[in-house]
């Protein structure tokens, strides 16, 4: 299926090549796993504000319908295309099936740079983007969330696309809505503070003090921001953060709330004068007890992954470790690796739980949210971490078996064509 050909589908692929060997899958059963369920790809028109018209590429790709509905975010960057939404989508289902959430895996997005368009414009977009994916998605079809370049704005103008369209309000055809309008307490702060979680739980088993521990974090938007305050909370000093246009760091620890004003003010980390400037490539080879990258995919790569000088990788972001970087990290023993598809699974976790409430329309206080979401990812820390110490694999590939073989097993289960 050279459709999806691209370097991060590549990167993908070749993961789940390695899952279907480790697990013994048979040839008959791999492609049907591998490659997505079905995508649909959408030509935007948006009347820009100086009244010119122009056409952005929409993408929503959904991996299996096995297990129920899919779900996944939706995300506005330059780079979007199909072969990498389709690569997201696929993470997605095994994410997901790691979780034991009741659902298949989907991305979607646009390849646009939301930061050169006006509110009104984005607007126009997104209600253009959902008017044109309405056939395809559903509380029982496919459920959008926000991703790199979308916020809750984008879910509630989605959400009210949607609902004009069906002519009654749907909530759950969207999660990391506003809490107003049907959203769950403590959504938009799920992802980082599971990340936060997950790292303690990795300190704990390094017999590593997290106060006065060291954190490094690539890109300070939704993920990289709650990260950031989460081991914050901890009394980890956070000495270095980026985003798309550089750095900042200091020695003894960055000040996050005066950080989190400038970006508030300047929309990016660039020009705080808490820390001395640092780029995105020499942030990530800072000694540091861990070390998040949670901005884009591709980032430790087989160039730089030797040069690492963290503890702990802590995979926020999507993809961000390439497998000629994972094959450098297995000789590296001591780097103790959260795989992104149980480091960052908190964002999904808690949108399953916004479904759930919105289905039912019970909602449920944040403290039940965090309970019940930290409650879930422990389950799969321990299940990753065991089988990763009985079988001697990688924790990636120990976190990647555990999901794909869930799926293949409804997948047997159920018949061809699911
Ligand atoms: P976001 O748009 O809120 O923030 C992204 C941050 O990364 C921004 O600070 C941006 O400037 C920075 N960035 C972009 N390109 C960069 C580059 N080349 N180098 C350094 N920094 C760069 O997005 P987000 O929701 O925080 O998502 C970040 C990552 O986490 C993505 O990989 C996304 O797929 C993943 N993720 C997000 C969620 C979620 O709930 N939002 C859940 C799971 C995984």
């Amino acid at each position: 299926m050279t459709v999806y050909q691209h370097p991060t589908f590549d990167m993908a692929a070749h993961q789940f090549d390695l899952v279907a060997d480790h697990l013994d899958i048979p040839v008959n059963d791999r492609d049907r796993l591998k490659f997505p369920k079905r995508a649909l790809t959408v030509a935007i028109p948006v009347r820009r504000d100086d009244g010119s018209v122009r056409v952005f590429a929409g993408y929503r790709v959904q991996h299996h319908l096995t297990l129920g509905p899919t779900k996944g975010g939706v995300r506005y960057h330059p780079d979007v295309c199909l072969g990498d939404v389709a690569a997201l989508a696929m993470w997605m289902s095994w994410k997901c099936a790691l979780m034991n959430l009741p659902y298949g895996g989907a991305k979607g997005g646009v390849a646009v740079d939301p930061r050169q368009l006006s509110l009104g414009e984005l607007e126009r977009l997104t209600r253009r983007y959902t008017q044109e994916l309405i056939p395809f998605i559903g509380p029982q079809i496919d459920i959008p969330a926000p991703d790199l370049g979308t916020n809750e704005q984008t879910m509630a103008w989605m959400m009210d696309t949607y609902s004009t369209q069906t002519g009654h309000c749907v909530p759950g055809v969207v999660t990391g809505k506003p809490v107003g309008i049907g959203g769950s307490l403590g959504r938009r702060e799920a992802t980082g503070r599971g990340v936060g979680y997950l790292i303690g739980r990795a300190f704990e088993t390094l017999a590593i003090q997290q106060s006065g521990s060291t954190a490094v974090i690539q890109g300070f938007g939704n993920v990289g921001s709650h990260a950031a305050f989460s081991l914050a909370k901890h009394g980890v000093k956070v000495i270095a953060v980026s985003d798309f246009q550089g750095g900042v760091h200091n020695p003894a620890g960055l000040d996050l709330r005066a950080l989190d004003q400038h970006v508030t003010a300047q929309r990016t980390v660039q020009g705080f004068a808490g820390g001395e400037p640092i780029d995105n490539a020499n942030l990530l080879e800072l000694p540091c007890d861990v070390l998040v990258p949670a901005a884009m995919e591709r980032q430790i790569t087989g160039e730089n992954a030797g040069r690492l000088r963290c503890r702990v990788l802590a995979e926020g972001a999507n993809g961000p470790t390439t497998p000629e970087a994972d094959v450098i990290l297995a000789e590296r023993p001591e780097i103790f690796v959260i795989p992104d598809i149980l480091c960052n699974a908190g964002g999904v976790v808690v949108s399953y739980f916004e479904w759930v409430q919105d289905l039912q329309s019970f909602f449920w206080s944040e403290s039940e949210v965090m309970d019940r979401l930290f409650r879930l990812l422990e389950g799969a820390f321990q299940q990753t971490l065991q089988a990763s110490r009985k079988q001697r694999i990688p924790m990636r590939l120990a976190a990647l078996s555990i999901g794909v073989k869930r799926v293949w097993e409804a997948r047997r289960a159920r018949g061809l064509f699911p």
